[in-house]
């Protein structure tokens, strides 16, 4: 076209494509999930900016958000079109172009290693998995900003853009044409579109129409001439109204049945919004169908559990909250620069935005969900919104149910201890779906959970009843604080711990020989961020914590040690002048060793030794 301007891909963009136009990847299917569901942001956008200005809804068939999808068997072209807000000149290039988001590169290098496509809407690409199926894509847009451009890639490293002098003008909102490979025919049958809208886009919250074909049955006059055409469409002319009633009386014609084929926009989804439904008639497929959706994960699994709620009072809202089956890939990496909740927040049924960082707390990030409130206004900025006093209210029930949603995984898995005396369950175990779910649960998330009790103060004892370790006596198995304290030797106060960075380490410790000889439970905590978590972890059950490896250390009462201290007073003293006070605060007889002749103790206040590793590996 005389009027294009030619642009080359991103060097990460062009190299996604050329992976997903080779790849051998069978399901192919999750195209048109990810154009509905960027039909539905942008559908989503434009609503939400119409809540402060009416204006930009325009008149007519302009006002209409909807999702409308049609086929052209001949031409072998889908097409998907949306009233949403469309894309200016320079939105093309940037968005069909570019890519913004972290964490590409990384999705890049798993898939050229095999990694799972399906996974492709999460990291911000999937407009990308056109080209599974098209092997030239045209993007037509109108924004209001702006005039209708065409948008147009073979994916051959290299994309155009053309003001559109020739289609027809689409008012506003964006209109994809898939130009299917012969390969990709089924994607032209009716029957599959309305499966695969059933089956991924179930639950989009504006109607998604097929201009589908019906076969109806027409009386027509027989003694016109002899039509044997079965195959007409709609577009010839419907069958003229039959004559008058008198003349029909008169003349009484014979008529016959021929089949037609009309066709009309058909609805595919029902739009109903799970939330807003009584959560005793939604099923657990229903629930697990709209995760799917709702965090774009269509991986084979169930969310490890759910909450759906209505809270009233001064705040009514209701919410939905998920706990995902696997962590993000990038869940930890980007915790402390990112600000993102995974939670959607509407205003009665609007979608407002999913960028509010004052729904969740950080550590809690890992939820997926959304929140429905009756109580926020709709007609303010969305930084109005972020500051309403509501949200706090919001925040502290969200926190409330998720940290039971949390305790519940536990509370139901027959693994844990707690459950092992309920024997009902111990019966039904070995059929029991959720036996090792929070294990599960804590593989993936258990740092969430520490960082939780580290910020949060207000929820950190609830917070220190999902913790799990092991020790000396866990055997293998994660353990409670619970069920440390029930494993406590009488009249043992403290709770015993060891900082360093394996289980094998810490074993061979000399600090641990003399407590695991007197049959004392010791916690192994091994990961880093265990050292910053036990700053803030002072006590649990009126049980205070204590590090074995540091000064203080108290094992009931020994009567010999005071004699023992007077008679080696000598030598501890000849000890300390020896090392001077530049090396050691003191040197002390101890009970805590068994076969190790001495050992080095940090004081209480100071840093552990493995605290001094890591903040060594830290400034290197
Ligand atoms: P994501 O949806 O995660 O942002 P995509 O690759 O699916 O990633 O889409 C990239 C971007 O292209 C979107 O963020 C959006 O800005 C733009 N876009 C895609 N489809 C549409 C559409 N139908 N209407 C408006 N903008 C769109
Ligand atoms: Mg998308």
């Amino acid at each position: 076209r005389s009027n294009a301007e030619k642009f080359e891909f991103q060097a990460e963009v062009s190299r996604l494509m050329d992976i997903i136009i080779n790849s051998l990847y069978s399901n192919k299917d999750i195209f048109l999930r990810e154009l509905i569901s960027n039909a539905s942001d942008a559908l989503d956008k434009i609503r939400f900016l119409s809540l402060t200005d009416k204006e930009v809804l325009g008149e007519g068939d302009n006002t209409k958000l909807d999702i409308l999808i049609k086929l052209d068997k001949e031409k072998k072209i889908l097409s998907i079109r949306d009233r949403g807000i469309g894309m200016t000149k320079e939105d093309l290039i940037k968005n069909l172009g570019t890519i913004a988001k972290s964490g590409t590169s990384a999705f890049v290098e798993k898939m050229q290693t095999g990694g799972d496509l399906n996974l492709i809407g999460q990291f911000g690409v999937g407009f990308y998995s056109v080209y599974l199926v098209a092997d030239y894509v045209e993007v037509i847009s109108k924004h209001n900003d702006d005039k209708q451009y065409v948008w147009e890639s073979k994916a051959d490293g290299s994309f155009a853009i053309s003001e559109d002098t020739w289609n027809e003008p689409l008012g506003r909102g964006t209109e994809i044409r898939l130009h299917l490979r012969d390969e990709a025919k089924e994607y032209l049958e009716e029957d599959k579109l309305k499966e695969l809208v059933k089956k991924y886009s179930e639950f989009i919250n504006f109607p998604i129409y097929l201009w589908a074909s019906k076969e109806v049955d027409v009386e027509v006059p027989s003694d016109e001439e002899e039509s044997t055409d079965e195959e007409e469409t709609s577009e010839t002319s419907p069958p003229e109204e039959e004559e008058t009633e008198e003349d029909a009386s008169e003349k009484k014609p014979k008529t016959k049945t021929v089949k037609e084929t009309t066709y009309d926009w058909e609805v595919l989804n029902d739009m109903k919004a799970i939330w807003l439904r009584n959560s005793k008639e939604v099923s657990e497929e229903e629930y697990t169908k709209f995760y799917h959706s709702l965090a774009k994960d269509f991986a084979d699994e169930k969310p490890l559990a759910w909450s759906h709620f209505t809270a009233e009072g001064d705040v009514e809202f209701k919410a939905l909250l998920f706990v995902p089956p696997k962590a993000p890939h990038d869940l930890y990496e980007s915790y402390y620069n990112s600000q993102k909740s995974n939670l959607k927040l509407y205003v009665r049924r609007v979608f407002i935005s999913d960028e509010f960082d004052e729904l969740l707390p950080k550590y809690l990030n890992f939820l997926k969900g959304l929140v429905d409130s009756d109580t926020l206004p709709l007609n303010v900025s969305r930084e109005m919104l972020q500051q309403h006093s509501s949200l706090k209210t919001i925040k502290k029930k969200l926190i409330r149910k998720a940290l039971d949603m949390i305790r519940r995984i536990a509370d139901e898995d027959p693994d844990e201890f707690n459950n092992k005396d309920k024997t009902d369950s111990e019966k039904e175990s070995e059929e029991n779906e959720k036996k090792g779910q929070y294990t599960k649960f804590w593989n993936e998330f258990g740092k969430s959970i520490k960082l939780g009790i580290i910020e949060d103060a207000h929820n950190r004892n609830r917070l220190a009843m999902l913790l799990r370790f092991e020790s000396t006596k866990s055997d293998g198995k994660l353990a409670s604080l619970d069920e440390y304290i029930s494993r406590m030797k009488p009249g043992q106060k403290d709770i015993f711990y060891i900082t360093g960075t394996s289980k094998e380490q810490l074993e061979k410790s000399p600090f641990l020989e003399r407590l695991t000889k007197k049959n004392y439970e010791v916690i192994f905590f091994t990961d880093p961020v265990d050292e910053y978590l036990m700053q803030y972890l002072m006590d649990y059950e009126d049980k205070k914590f204590q590090n074995v490896s540091k000064e203080g250390l108290k094992l009931g009462k020994d009567s010999k040690l005071k004699d023992l201290k007077e008679s080696f007073k000598e030598l501890t003293n000849w000890w300390k002048d020896a090392l001077s006070s530049e090396n050691v605060d003191s040197v002390k007889i101890s009970n805590r060793l068994d076969n190790t002749p001495c050992v080095v103790v940090t004081s209480k206040y100071g840093w552990s030794a493995n605290m001094e590793k890591i903040m060594q590996s830290q400034t290197l």
